[in-house]
């Protein structure tokens, strides 16, 4: 059984870093500029656009949806997800209002392919048990807010774990004891049993569920369509309704539902998907126009009960799979 030492994604990580550092804007004609980040974008990764110096909300489609910009300092921005099946190619971000037309090139990239066993249930989990991940994962889909809603985070997110090492990338191509396949749509990261699980940034409890494959899963909505879920926990240390700040321990890290070892699993949502974590925490989001009113730390409460500990184990493959756009289940 190897728990967490899974490496492969390191170099994802690496090339991940240099595309998502490097922005570029271009003043339009009333001295408006607009700003994408990051300026490569691979599959499954967020983008974020910002406008500053107009003083009204800028409207735009960005593959093929419309954004929903919302108000920052000296401006605003508008986040969207990446299909994960885009090809690559030029994605153009279109602004009305004489904002000049933004191109943001989408990269090949190809996910990694992993071996993975687990409990038999896990890879071909009985009709009840089918039935529950399906309604765990219709819960998890209805928590998501929506891309209108107002901010609740101020400024950028931060990682739900101190010194959390990656170890198994988003978008992962797993295979299930030989059978069953799903992609992964999360980032998990080095963390022990009982380890503190933060919020990435203010927000709202929207879930806290008991969930058959990722096990006890809080999911946080931080306003303007963006969520974050945090899965395997070992207890959730919120309630639903709780109103949370940046930092504020959400649950203990554990290796409840499908899981191969204890670790953290974070996935990040945004208008269009789910996108991976690793490049959403290096978006340059703008604090917010006025410091919001103080909310109150998260009320330590609705623990709930760890499931027993599995056989598992992990192995990473070496061959990798061109990314299918699959739609599957969160986990
Ligand atoms: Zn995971």
């Amino acid at each position: 059984m190897k728990s967490t030492g899974l490496c492969s994604c390191a170099a994802a990580l690496v090339a991940a870093v240099l595309v998502a550092a490097p922005a570029w804007a271009e003043p339009s004609a009333e001295g408006v500029t607009v700003t994408v980040a990051p300026a490569e974008a691979r599959p499954g990764d967020p983008v974020l656009v910002t406008v500053l110096g107009s003083a009204q909300t800028p409207k735009g489609k960005a593959a093929g949806k419309d954004l929903s910009f919302f108000a920052v300092r000296g401006g605003h921005q508008a986040l969207f997800a990446v299909p994960m099946d885009r090809k690559p190619g030029e994605l153009a971000i279109e602004l009305r209002g004489g904002l000049p037309r933004q191109v943001v090139p989408v990269v090949a990239h190809e996910f990694p392919a992993a071996d993975v066993t687990v409990p038999d249930e896990y890879a071909n989990p009985p009709p009840e048990a089918r039935k529950r991940i399906d309604d765990d994962n219709r819960a998890i889909r209805k928590a998501f807010g929506k891309p209108g809603d107002p901010p609740q985070f101020r400024g950028d997110f931060k990682q739900p774990v101190a010194g959390g090492r990656p170890t198994s990338p988003f978008g992962e191509q797993r295979t299930f004891n030989a059978v069953a396949k799903s992609q992964h749509l999360g980032l998990d990261v080095t963390a022990r049993t009982g380890a503190k699980v933060k919020a990435i940034g203010d927000g709202t409890v929207v879930l806290v569920r008991s969930c058959f494959l990722p096990g006890n899963v809080v999911v946080v909505d931080h306003g303007a369509g963006i969520a974050s879920a945090y899965f395997h926990l070992q207890l959730a240390s919120v309630v639903e309704g709780d109103i949370i700040k940046r930092g504020a321990q959400v649950g203990r890290a554990g290796q409840t539902g499908r899981a191969t070892g204890p670790h953290m699993h974070l996935s990040v949502w945004v208008p269009g998907g789910f996108v991976d974590p690793a490049t959403f925490f290096r978006l340059p989001f703008r604090p917010p126009v006025v410091e919001p009113a103080p909310v109150p730390d998260a009320v330590s409460a609705g623990a709930v009960d760890p499931a027993p500990a599995k056989k598992a184990s992990y192995k990473s493959r070496k061959k990798t799979t061109k990314s299918p756009a699959k739609k599957k289940s969160a986990k």
